[in-house]
């Protein structure tokens, strides 16, 4: 007997006919013979409306609150399916993070998971019970909610997956597995039948939300296989592994879009040693993430300093850069939301060279203008302005051939 964990993402659970849908595919794999741990998002829509009335209540919300709040909806969903179920006739139980044993820090909205005690979840499948677990959320060390960041019940998934060593970690969702671009944006995208984890890691962190990027990172650390397949189809979905066939042949596996980015600029900062390291101290301090960094040739011995972060981090980043900017004698900062970021990412550019001329190449001759650039082993980035960041991924997965 194979034990199963089965994620099901907002929109697969987005009514009431979806949740029987959703049942009826639980039913047929505890008739061929499976426990099954179910992992499940709240409703598609909730928690962007949860979040948007809790900004209309109060536009700083208190991130204990927030995480009140937005687990309620994973609540919903786990009680609804567990019904859905037995009206099919089939044991099932819902449970919270909490009652699922999940434990994580103590870092609001964005927490991580520290453990997972499993007696519980494994007492009911002994029981002959669907275990139906609310995702996106868990318990921290002083017993308050927290959820786990946009996306996060991928996570739940694959960290039940990996404590519970169950034989297969499946993440339904809206599209039949993993593209090499959003095929919302670049209709003629094609499907993967299988990519590493390392692409997948740099495709999630880079925009593309089909993953969680932290449940891509616990199924490399664990060895969690992953298999994303349509909740709607029957179609195989794609396997993310570890080792790949074609690995180094391919060169870019894939193109994402990050649109929530924003560009910080610190002005005409004088340029002496310590300055920098004084900013980016503070902007750590302040729980930033900072992404691309770059600084201008100084003039008059004075320089800019611009950096990009996640719009989710920019309020707290322009509290730090305002406190900043006084003390390091700046002229000003200016703040750029109308920007994104767009990658390119293959484990292949490790042993290609040529990559980075395609890619600018490709985009000047669409007149895109390039703003910023970064690059790591395996990924390019650049910096372009939002409303040209669809074109610049169809653009570039043109000219890297990507298409079907
Ligand atoms: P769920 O609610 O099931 O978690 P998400 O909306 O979080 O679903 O993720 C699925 C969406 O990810 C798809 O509808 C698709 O638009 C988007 N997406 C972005 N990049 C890709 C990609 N490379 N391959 C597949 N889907 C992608
Ligand atoms: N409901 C949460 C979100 O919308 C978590 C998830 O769906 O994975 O981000
Ligand atoms: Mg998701």
């Amino acid at each position: 007997m194979a034990l199963l964990v089965q994620k099901f993402g907002g929109t697969s659970v987005a009514d009431a006919a979806c949740m029987r849908r959703v049942a009826e595919r639980i039913r047929e794999a505890r008739i061929a013979g499976n426990d099954v741990v179910v992992v499940v998002s709240a409703m598609g829509g909730t928690t962007d409306e949860l979040m948007r009335l809790a900004h209309a209540v109060n536009p700083r919300p208190d991130e204990r609150e927030m995480d009140m709040l937005l687990a309620s909806g994973e609540q919903i969903s786990v009680a609804l399916l567990a019904m859905a179920l037995h009206a099919l006739g089939v044991e099932a139980v819902s449970m919270t993070g909490r009652q699922a044993g999940i434990r994580t820090d103590s870092v609001h909205t964005k927490a991580r998971i520290r453990e997972v005690k499993p007696e519980r979840i494994f007492r009911n499948l002994r029981e002959g019970r669907v275990v139906i677990v609310a995702g996106f959320q868990g318990e921290t060390p002083s017993e308050d909610i927290a959820t786990l960041g946009r996306g996060g019940s991928d996570t739940t998934a694959v960290a039940l997956a990996a404590v519970l060593k169950a034989d297969r970690c499946q993440i339904f969702t809206d599209v039949d597995g993993v593209y090499t671009a959003d095929p919302r944006v670049v209709p003629d995208a094609r499907r993967l039948d299988e990519m590493a984890f390392d692409e997948m890691l740099e495709l999630a962190s880079l925009g593309a939300k089909v993953l969680q990027a932290r449940a891509v990172e616990f199924a490399k650390k664990f060895g969690v296989e992953l298999e994303v397949l349509s909740s709607f189809g029957d179609r195989p979905g794609t396997i993310v592994r570890e080792e790949v066939s074609d690995m180094e042949e391919i060169v870019v596996r894939g193109v994402a879009a990050d649109k929530e980015q924003a560009k910080i600029t610190l002005q005409s900062v004088p340029d002496r040693p310590g300055v920098a390291a004084r900013v980016f101290r503070e902007l750590a301090a302040a729980d930033v993430n900072v992404d691309m960094i770059v600084q201008n040739v100084s003039e008059d011995g004075h320089t800019d300093i611009s950096c990009t972060v996640s719009t989710e981090d920019l309020g707290r980043a322009r509290r730090a850069m305002e406190a900043i900017a006084g003390q390091v004698d700046a002229r000003g900062v200016t703040y750029d939301e109308a920007i994104a970021k767009v990658s390119i990412v293959g484990v292949g550019m490790r042993s290609h060279s040529g990559v980075a001329y395609r890619m600018f190449n490709a985009l000047a001759e669409h007149g895109v203008n390039i703003e910023m650039i970064s690059t790591s082993e395996i990924k390019i980035s650049v910096v372009v302005r939002r409303e040209r960041a669809d074109e610049s991924v169809r653009v570039l997965h043109e000219a890297f051939g990507l298409a079907g």
